[in-house]
């Protein structure tokens, strides 16, 4: 016997044999640290949502497998949705598919889309998730590292387009950096995938999540586009249920089926309580996300003052769970170094932003801090860091 713990692993799987939020997790619980690394909320989304699942349960109705790509009430209430935000239509009946959590979706087009060796280009930094994914689909993962300011280089990706470049995956609003993409930036994005006649995923789970009266726009809406685009939502995110696990994706009927097929082998169904209870949610008034939105911003602010206090000079996100700041200021070289010292250091944790690249870059200077925490919980962080960098 060996002692390398992960001998049987496939080898394409071996470079994503940890994942940094629960390596980073053991270690905030190790040494009691304040978590601002992984970013799930601790306050509970709407209790009338709670209350639908419950109920779901408890009268028997949902105990059972739901039908193969989604509760029908979904399925309608997403196709409704896409309506009413972006103006886009989609058949619920071939055109959406419900999954567990945006991340299954996401795995599944890339199973159903990906041959062997064909490429998916992505900015970095990126969501870990998406390079494992493309391992598993047997794909090849590569990247364009995101402009100054953390912004779409269009020159940049457009020299990384190859023949063999099959998916072109974004994320808006960007985890980790907290951007929201433009009309110009999307309008280069979309030309650049007509022209190569690239497929788009495009990652929109935190649509809602918006501050500054920034709107958030959908790639598929622009010209050209809905015919060649896979938009990823969750309600984890929208509603504040990441434990829930329900996710969905929109597209043509084409590539919906190609995602559909390999979805439906995977967990073949889930959480059909919870299905009931995001549909609901998703029909719930605009005040519903604009408030949720603006409670967040103002969580957004507590943490960059926070964080100002200690002489960082963090970007300001205008979307998302996340703040990133560069650690130079406070004398550190590396991201890295200064994250997996933190929680020793000063009791509290955050996630380095290289963990979302493959190259070593400008980002290798900044850490991610998630704000969408109870105001105690912010609060026990930004003195513990006060106490240690003041
Ligand atoms: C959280 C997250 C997901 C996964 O969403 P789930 O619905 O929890 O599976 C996908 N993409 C990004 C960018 C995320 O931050």
């Amino acid at each position: 016997m060996s002692d390398d713990p992960l001998e049987r692993l496939v080898p394409r799987m071996r470079p994503y044999a940890q994942s940094i939020f629960g390596t980073m997790g053991v270690l905030a619980l190790r040494t009691a640290s304040v978590n601002l690394g992984q970013g799930f909320p601790d306050t509970d989304g709407p209790v009338e949502l709670q209350r639908i699942a419950i109920d779901e349960i408890t009268s028997g109705r949902g105990n059972q497998y739901p039908p193969a790509h989604g509760q029908p009430a979904l399925r309608a209430a997403i196709s409704a949705h896409q309506r009413e935000w972006y103006g886009l239509e989609y058949d619920p009946a071939d055109e959406v598919v419900v999954g567990t959590g945006a991340s299954e979706v996401i795995a599944s087009a890339l199973l159903g889309l990906l041959n062997e060796g064909d490429e998916l280009l992505a900015f970095e930094p990126a969501f870990d998730i998406y390079a494992a994914q493309t391992a598993l689909a047997g794909g090849i993962y590569r990247t364009v590292a995101l402009g100054p300011g953390f912004r779409p280089d269009l020159e940049a990706l457009a020299a990384a387009i190859t023949p063999r470049t099959r998916l072109l995956l974004i994320n808006t609003p960007h985890n980790p950096t907290g951007a929201v993409y433009t009309r110009a930036e999307l309008d280069g994005i979309a030309k650049l995938a007509i022209e190569h006649d690239l497929i788009v995923l495009s990652d929109e789970v935190y649509e809602h999540l918006l501050f500054d009266d920034v709107t958030h726009l959908s790639i598929a809406t622009l010209p050209g586009m809905r015919e060649r685009t896979i938009t990823f939502g969750s309600g984890g995110k929208s509603f504040s249920f990441t434990g829930w696990k329900v996710g969905w994706a929109c597209a043509p009927r084409d590539l919906m089926a190609a995602v559909r097929v390999a979805r439906q082998h995977l967990s073949y169904v889930s959480g059909g309580p919870f299905q009931q209870a995001i549909a609901a949610g998703l029909e719930l008034p605009r005040d519903y996300f604009t408030g949720f939105a603006a409670e967040l911003q103002d969580k957004r602010d507590y943490l960059l003052n926070g964080l100002r206090s200690i002489g960082l000079d963090p970007i300001t996100p205008q979307g998302t769970y996340f703040i990133v700041s560069d650690v130079r200021p406070l004398g550190y070289d590396d991201g890295g170094d200064f994250a997996w010292g933190l929680p020793e250091k000063a009791g509290v944790a955050c996630i380095p932003v290289s963990a979302f690249c493959q190259h070593r870059a400008e980002a290798d200077h900044f850490v991610r801090w998630t704000f969408c925490k109870k105001y105690e919980v912010l609060d026990a962080a930004i003195s513990r860091l006060q106490k240690t960098f003041s």
